[in-house]
């Protein structure tokens, strides 16, 4: 049997499309973007091409609103700690959210010890940050928002252009990590009403090792690497041709096809959640049950660790995640779930399924025969 891939909120396959772009960029031009001669021009216009492609699949106004980076991680840290820093003379207050991802977590943690103040605020028994609160925390000090647009554990959506609108009346700055987000719901950055916009390439069947960062006209940013000028000098070193041509192929098509494929998922996944109830039952879900991601379930099996079907599912080449990782014996659970005020048991038996573009109906079926059994003999070792 081939192995069923259910795994898309932690990596997604390079499509063929974005493959086939970016193999000349590894075997011919591998001119440096950076040189006046024809094999670096020829590389500066590939990696042109694809800051149009992403500025157009954001509805940003003009490519040079885009600034390529390593990774969502580095998109995050860099809108973070750039706008943070170049904003201090304003202010030292920044607001998130308690379910952020930890490349926004732990960089507003490290700007506490540069005297940053940060507001982390709650969120509800299904992930929401509510518009009240992130109104009612807003001071004359906060330069910086950052809240992620959907939530990688838990698929929870957040009213990001309800939030958009409230921050577009101040001069504060506004940031979201859209790295889940993208290719799942369309948007544009003007209707999110957003300053900075994190994306990556790997959730989207791009490469891994690829982001950008949106950057509006006129939001100033400084610099967290020095070096070389590339980037209107924000982001230094020699750019990754073919890792951005092909992200910039994947951002197109994942916004092309956004409004179908998530259709296809949604009731995908809604069938999916149906038959678990129907057929196995005992199980809770965690996360919005409408605003959320449509490729998305994240399930807690009664008195069964998420960690355990993991494991039993992997023994039949299911690949799934679960919400908390298990090293030394000791458990931690997930930040997300427990903000989100679920029991400690809750938290430790989540188990997150996530589809993609290859998830089939027959892949569902055999993931929901092998769940039966494996809870089955999980549920008989227990007294
Ligand atoms: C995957 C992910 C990231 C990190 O992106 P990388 O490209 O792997 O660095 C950040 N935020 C969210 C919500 C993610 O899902």
């Amino acid at each position: 049997m081939k192995p069923i891939y259910l795994d898309y909120g932690a990596t997604s396959p390079v499509r063929s499309e974005v493959l086939e772009v970016m193999i000349p960029y590894f075997q011919n031009e591998y001119g440096n973007p950076g040189s006046i001669h024809d094999a670096g021009q020829r590389a500066y216009d590939a990696i042109q091409y694809a800051r149009v492609q992403v500025a157009q699949a954001l509805g940003a106004e003009s490519a040079r609103e885009i600034l390529f980076t390593s990774s969502g991680t580095e998109s995050n840290n860099l809108a973070i700690i750039g706008a943070a820093r170049l904003q201090r003379s304003k202010g030292n207050h920044i607001i998130t959210s308690k379910i952020e991802h930890p490349s926004v977590l732990e960089t507003c943690q490290y700007l506490e010890q540069e005297g940053f103040q940060v507001t982390y605020l709650d969120v509800d028994s299904f992930g929401s940050v509510h518009i009240d609160n992130l109104k009612n925390a807003i001071t004359d000090q906060t330069i910086l928002v950052t809240i992620m647009a959907a939530n990688n554990e838990v698929g929870t959506i957040q009213s990001i252009a309800e939030m958009g609108q409230l921050l577009k009346e101040t001069p504060i700055l506004f940031h979201t990590d859209a790295i889940q987000y993208i290719g799942k719901v369309p948007f544009t950055v003007d209707q999110l009403g957003v300053d900075l916009l994190s994306i990556g390439g790997h959730k989207i069947y791009g490469p891994k090792g690829v982001g950008a960062l949106y950057i509006r006209k006129g939001t100033k940013i400084e610099p967290i690497m020095f070096g070389g000028g590339q980037e209107r000098r924000l982001r230094p070193s020699t750019l990754n041709t073919p890792l951005i041509v092909g992200f910039g192929v994947a951002c197109q098509l994942a916004v092309q096809e956004a409004k179908s494929e998530s259709q296809r998922l949604t009731s995908l996944r809604n069938d999916c959640w149906q038959r678990i109830q129907d057929e196995i039952g005992n199980v809770e879900l965690n996360g919005h049950p409408v605003l959320r991601l449509p490729n998305n379930l994240n399930l807690s099996f009664d008195r069964v660790e998420g960690q355990a079907i993991l494991l039993e599912l992997n023994r039949s080449q299911i690949y799934v995640s679960s919400g908390s990782a298990c090293s030394a014996g000791k458990h931690r659970a997930s930040h997300v779930l427990k903000a989100m005020g679920k029991s400690d048991d809750i938290a430790h038996q989540s188990l997150r399924i996530t589809f993609g573009k290859e998830t089939t109906e027959n892949d569902i079926h055999l993931f929901i025969e092998s769940s039966k059994q494996a809870l089955h003999y999980l549920r008989s070792l227990m007294i």
